[in-house]
């Protein structure tokens, strides 16, 4: 009669429920909120959490600018960024008769969003070109 479990079947049975990153299949500890190679949120707390959800968000941002999958990301950072650099610009012109702070924070808006813009875009140009397939 056993009592005790067989210390290799639980072993395995750990590894069978390792979950797996969404963006690099990298196995994580069950209870990471965040993978541990890439930082993509892997729970819905991650997403949801007062604090997590910055990281989150982050992450997508980063994705976006440090590797654009296809076009439309490329043209939602365009639109995203586009308006809010456009918002900066007006903030900094408007408020130049008020005073230096929002002339900085207008500033700093509008090259926060350029820099987004061209980092963005230069990720995706730069992207090699896929392969042509060989189909005869
Ligand atoms: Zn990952």
């Amino acid at each position: 009669m056993k009592t005790e479990p067989h210390p290799t079947s639980e072993n395995t049975a750990d590894a069978e429920e390792t979950p797996l990153c969404f963006g690099c299949l990298t196995p994580n500890h069950f209870s990471a909120n965040f993978c541990a190679k890439c930082g993509a949120p892997m729970t819905s707390y991650a997403a949801s959490g007062p604090f997590e959800c910055l990281f989150a968000e982050g992450h997508v941002y980063r994705q976006a600018a440090e590797k654009p999958k296809n076009l439309a990301v490329v043209l939602g950072v365009w639109l995203i960024f586009g308006v809010l650099g456009l918002g900066g610009l007006f903030i900094a012109i408007v408020g130049s008769s008020s005073g230096v702070s929002s002339v900085f924070f207008g500033a700093f808006q509008f090259l926060i969003s350029l820099a987004m813009i061209w980092r963005s875009t230069r990720s995706y140009l730069a992207k090699p070109l896929p392969p042509l397939s060989e189909e005869t």
